[in-house]
């Protein structure tokens, strides 16, 4: 998955104080693009400060490598090209590790953009001195960065795994339903309640599988496995999905990369490892 970045380990400690160096590596974006250095030869790479300059803020660091966030779209350089970060992802030209920092960057880098203001008195938000935050001078509202909970869920019936898609035309893949947690749920009421709204089933023996952060929509994902309970009539939401269907191991088409959670899970079963 994207954040299975080991032997490399990321450090999300927050150290307002530290300074670019020379090579520090910077991340830009512009809406949902990301700026890289792309060589003759097409190999991308992430600009570090002598190449991007600006005022960065420090982000967080992998191993001993800091990063950090750039306000602001460099211009006039002809050496920085702005690329899609999904169609990036999809490329296969980034490392795990720079695919992992990139989303993680953009999830922050968005946050901080629209953070500005206090959503209580309308002044200006100013950073915090010691933690991650915004804080607004006049009233004291502290703001953290926003993460948006949200359940995937792999049904299992007799062998078969309930499979989606979504009803957009560039879900090409199968998902598992999945789905945001709605204030005053549990995460595993989350996961009955997708469950039955996307496809009319119940669901027993909710249990944990892993969690991902999904910073490229600013997501926690927390998938989970359970049985289906009663009948296996599938009532597809077909304003959400396209499809809803049972499949058994070999019927899974996974995905073509290996980063998403929900690709794990579907390989896991496909696998016979669940
Ligand atoms: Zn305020």
């Amino acid at each position: 998955m994207i954040q299975d970045i080991y032997p490399s380990k990321y450090h999300n400690e927050y150290r307002p104080e530290a300074a670019p160096a020379a090579s520090s590596p910077v991340l830009c974006f512009e809406a949902d693009k990301v700026f890289l250095k792309e060589s003759e030869e097409g190999v991308l790479k992430i600009p570090v400060f002598s190449d991007i300059g600006g005022d960065p803020r420090y982000a967080f660091a992998i191993d001993d490598t800091e990063y950090f966030l750039r306000k602001g779209v460099p211009e006039d350089r002809e050496d920085l090209k702005a690329f899609n970060i999904r169609r990036l992802r999809r490329s296969g030209k980034m490392t795990n590790v720079e695919m992992f920092a990139i989303f993680t960057a953009y999830h922050l880098a968005i946050w901080y953009h629209s953070t500005k203001f206090c959503g209580r008195c309308s002044s200006e938000l100013t950073h915090h001195k010691s933690m991650r935050a915004m804080v607004c001078p006049s009233c004291g509202l502290e703001v953290f960065p926003r993460l948006n909970p949200a359940v995937i869920v792999g049904v299992i019936n007799s062998g078969r795994l309930l499979v989606t898609k979504y009803n957009r035309p560039d879900a090409d893949f199968y998902a598992l339903v999945a789905g945001f947690v709605e204030i005053g749920e549990t995460l595993e009421d989350a996961c009955r309640r997708e469950v039955m709204e996307e496809t009319g089933v119940s669901i027993k023996n909710i249990r944990h599988y892993k969690s991902q952060p999904w910073g490229i929509a600013g997501d926690l994902l927390c998938g989970f496995f359970c049985e289906l309970e009663g009948s296996d009539v599938i009532k597809m939401d077909a304003g959400e999905l396209k499809v809803a269907q049972w499949v058994t191991p070999e019927e899974v088409v996974l995905q073509p990369d290996d980063f998403s959670l929900t690709c794990e899970m579907m390989r896991m079963f496909k696998e016979g490892k669940i």
